[in-house]
Formats: C-alpha cells, sequence, structure tokens
C-alpha cells in the first residue's frame, strides 16, 4: 500500500506529463501562423530611420524564427511594426532585437522601451524623452536604469573592460 503522500506526487508527475504533451499540441494545432502578435510603435521616429528599422528587423525576426512562420507587417498610417508568429516569442526578447538593431545602425537618439499601458507593445522614443519619463538606457548596451546615478555607475564598468 502506499502513503498518501507518495500516491499524491506519482499523480501530480503523471499529470505533468501529460499537460506537457497537450500544451505542445495546443500550440502546433493553433498558435502556428496567428500566436502573439507584439506591436513596435514608431510614432516618434522620423521618416528616415523607420525604413531602416524596418529593414533590419524585418531581417532579424525571420532569421530568429526561421522555422516558423512569420510576418512582419508596417503599418504606415498607425506608424505600427506588428511581428506575427514565433510562439515562444516574447516582449523581452523584442525588446532586445530592437535595441540592438539601433545599437547596430548607431542610432543613438532613440532607444525602446516597453508601452507604459500595452503589454505586447514596445515603442521607440527620443532618448531625452525616455529620461524625462525617468527611464535611463547606456549608450553602450542599451540597459536601461531608473536614474543617473545607476546609469553612470554601470557606465563606470564598461569604460574598465
Ligand atoms: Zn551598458
Amino acid at each position: 500500500m502506499k502513503f498518501r503522500g507518495e500516491w499524491i506526487m506519482t499523480n501530480i508527475f503523471d499529470n505533468d506529463i501529460q499537460s506537457l504533451a497537450i500544451t505542445d499540441t495546443v500550440k502546433n494545432l493553433f498558435y502556428t501562423p496567428f500566436s502573439v502578435v507584439i506591436e513596435i510603435d514608431l510614432e516618434f521616429v522620423p521618416e528616415n530611420l523607420k525604413s531602416i528599422i524596418l529593414y533590419e528587423l524585418d531581417r532579424e525576426y525571420r532569421h530568429q524564427n526561421r522555422l516558423k512562420p512569420t510576418k512582419v507587417d508596417f503599418d504606415n498610417n498607425r506608424n505600427i511594426i506588428a511581428l506575427y508568429g514565433g510562439y515562444n516569442s516574447d516582449l523581452q526578447k523584442t525588446e532586445r532585437m530592437v535595441k540592438d538593431i539601433l545599437i547596430k545602425r548607431r542610432i543613438n537618439e532613440y532607444v525602446a522601451v516597453p508601452h507604459a499601458e500595452r503589454q505586447d507593445k514596445i515603442i521607440i522614443l527620443k532618448r531625452e524623452h525616455s529620461e524625462q519619463q525617468g527611464i535611463y538606457h547606456c549608450r553602450h548596451c542599451a540597459m536601461a536604469f531608473d536614474d543617473e546615478i545607476q546609469l553612470s555607475a554601470h557606465l563606470r564598468m564598461h569604460y574598465f573592460i
């Protein structure tokens, strides 16, 4: 006879395996083409930089999700880039991708931050506007800080390496 605790343990274990299998099946069935849509707001980005960001983003996104059907759309009227597909893509990953593009193309005056009200949205702001809202970005690696003191402590690390 099994102890009650042991019985519960094996049951939890079995259920975990089952739910993992179900989650995978559900993902394959429903999440492939439409799943998560992440938006990038270019409202404050000047025209000449929009095409550069769009080009790089399209390239990078396809590269990162090369085994999945994905789509990168740009809505000119709303100034929104929408990233479709890639069910395991999340906002932090997308934010990092946009930050890396800004660094790579030396777009120093703009920074990528999560949208204040929307969980599925990144917004690209002028660096000074972001700082007015209390978000300070490192110019070298785009890490974000709450104030200039933390940022300057972080910057010293770059200079000493
Ligand atoms: Zn840094």
